[in-house]
């Protein structure tokens, strides 16, 4: 009977789980010893950072979008369906096609999705960037403003944590080079006491906004918009009024994982170290359905399978396995149209960020490129 692995979700962190598995275990796939399986809800595989440059038009769709199938290593099973249930004592999955899914290994890296609806009036009167049709909009939308309050406002928890300021540096760039910075304030809220959720970020960034005249304001958490009116207003008693929104809308994560009784609003007990599901040695988690504290990053993702997959091998070939997850993310930050900047930090060790240059700007345009090799556990 070989060894079943099953992968659930083939975004960012499956998928280079997957391939990097592949890679460990040829000789076994090869000879039957073990069988990977990987369920994902869509055939298509999407590049998400990609969204920031389509509101500018600076990507189009195509460039952000591959078939799943052709990044995954030809020794893996792609089954496009939707779990439905993930049975843990019976070390199961069950799909929305009907179909069974036993395994001995189990990767969850379902990822999370963005819920605008647990904020009234948002989907009526806001704009967000983290889909691609909402990135679409917002780029049509930014082509017919003549002027006017932009505000910018983060929901809690959310991925990436950079692009809310990416999306601020980039928007100033946007106006500046259309004459209009005298037309538009730019306005940015965040949840908690700063302006960023890491301390040195929020500290680098209050220059770099005052030098630009972005206007900001901290501890303010969105409650409600009213389109009719334009104004957000925020559950610390702030009334905004704008003439554009963007936002990132509060994040869950996948329905099946607080169906199957896994962890409520999609965040999965993760050992931060291991990447265990807490109490399962057979089960990882991969990517932003953890619970672990750190960024939820597609890099988070990637230095987490990196983990899983040397663990999971060696657990398959050796029957134990030492490798541990530090909680290393490494991220370049767009400030503006031609320069970046750039973060590296782990569980111990804190970022810094550099100053902007426009080779750091290259070089997140060029990883823009290589992510598809990333994913198929080259880079
Ligand atoms: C605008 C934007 C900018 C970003 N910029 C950066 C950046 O600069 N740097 C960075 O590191 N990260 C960035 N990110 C974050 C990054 O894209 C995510 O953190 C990363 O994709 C997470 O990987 P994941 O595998 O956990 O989830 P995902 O890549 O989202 O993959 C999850 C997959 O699981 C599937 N799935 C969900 N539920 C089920 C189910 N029940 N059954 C089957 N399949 C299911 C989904 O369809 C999806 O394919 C950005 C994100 C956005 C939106």
């Amino acid at each position: 009977m070989p060894k079943r692995i099953v992968i659930v979700g083939g975004g960012a962190g499956g998928t280079i789980t997957a391939n990097l598995l592949a890679r460990n275990l040829h000789y076994q796939l090869i000879n039957g010893e073990v069988v990977i399986n990987m369920i994902t809800d869509t055939p298509n595989h999407v590049y998400q950072p990609g969204f920031l440059y389509v509101v500018f038009d600076k990507v189009r769709s195509d460039e952000i979008i591959r078939k799943q199938r052709d990044l995954l290593d030809s020794h893996v099973n792609l089954f496009v369906d939707a779990a439905e249930k993930i049975d843990r004592d019976n070390k199961v999955v069950i799909t929305k096609g009907g179909k069974e899914f036993p395994y001995d290994y189990l990767v969850v890296a379902t990822g999370s999705r963005i819920v605008p609806e647990e904020i009234p009036g948002l989907s009526e009167g806001g704009h967000w960037f983290y889909s691609l049709d909402g990135a679409k909009k917002l780029r049509d939308s930014l082509k017919d403003f003549d002027g006017g309050r932009v505000v910018i406002s983060t929901g809690v928890p959310h991925k990436c944590p950079v692009a809310p300021l990416e999306i601020t540096f980039m928007l100033y760039d946007y106006f500046k080079q259309k004459n209009m910075l005298d037309k538009v304030e730019i306005y940015y809220t965040y949840p908690i006491n700063r302006l960023h959720a890491l301390e040195p970020v929020s500290n680098w960034t209050i220059p770099q906004f005052e030098s630009k005249g972005i206007k900001y304001e901290v501890l303010f958490n969105m409650e409600e918009v009213d389109p009719a009116k334009k104004v957000l207003k925020s559950m610390e008693g702030s009334e905004l009024h704008y003439d554009l929104l963007i936002t990132v809308p509060p994040h869950s994560g996948s329905k099946v994982i607080e169906d199957s009784g896994m962890g409520k609003k999609g965040w999965v007990a993760t050992d931060k170290q291991t990447l265990n599901n807490a109490g399962y040695d057979n089960v990882y988690v991969v990517g932003d359905t953890t619970d672990i504290p750190i960024s939820k990053a597609g890099s988070t993702a990637h230095f987490e399978a990196d983990v899983v997959a040397e663990r999971l091998s060696s657990q398959v070939l050796e029957g134990c396995a030492s490798t541990r997850y530090d909680g290393k993310v490494v991220c370049f930050v767009e400030t503006g149209f031609d320069e970046a900047t750039y973060v590296w930090f782990n569980y111990k060790t804190p970022p810094r960020p550099t100053p902007p240059s426009k080779m750091l700007h290259w070089m997140k345009l060029g990883y823009n490129r290589l992510y598809w090799l990333s994913a198929k556990g080259v880079l």
